[in-house]
């Protein structure tokens, strides 16, 4: 199974078991949750570099053109990395015996009907 012949989140899940078995890689839930971690890492790292090149240009272009050059600059390595964090996600359902796209759906059809008393995540202002 080749990437561009995925279509589901079960061949996303079929395609890691495959690739996990092809290159040897550890199944291990643990393991694989510390390297998830790791690559959470990378994306804050990548969002760093936008917030610095951001403020970098902010006085030549504007604060909202600024932020838009400085991400245009990182979208690709950003990608890899929420890439590289979406690839241990289905790991770690597969190490788990879990059927992603049926947990998916079961949760954010229960978060549709969840009222917050807090702010939800994600929103702070
Ligand atoms: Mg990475």
């Amino acid at each position: 199974m080749f990437p561009n012949e995925m279509r589901t989140i079960p061949d996303f899940q079929a395609f890691h078991r495959w690739l996990d078995e092809r290159k040897g890689w550890s199944q291990d839930l643990k393991l694989n949750m510390i390297l998830l971690t790791g690559e959470v890492g990378e994306v804050a790292n990548e969002v760093r570099k936008v917030l610095w090149r951001a403020q970098l240009l902010e006085a030549e272009m504007g604060e909202e053109a600024a932020w838009e050059a400085a991400l245009a600059e990182y979208r690709h390595d950003l990608g890899f990395e929420l890439a590289d964090c979406l690839a241990y996600i289905f790991k770690l359902a597969n190490n788990a015996g879990i059927d992603l796209e049926a947990a998916y759906r079961a949760k954010m059809a229960k978060n549709v009907q969840r009222e917050w008393t807090a702010p939800p995540p994600g929103n702070h202002e």
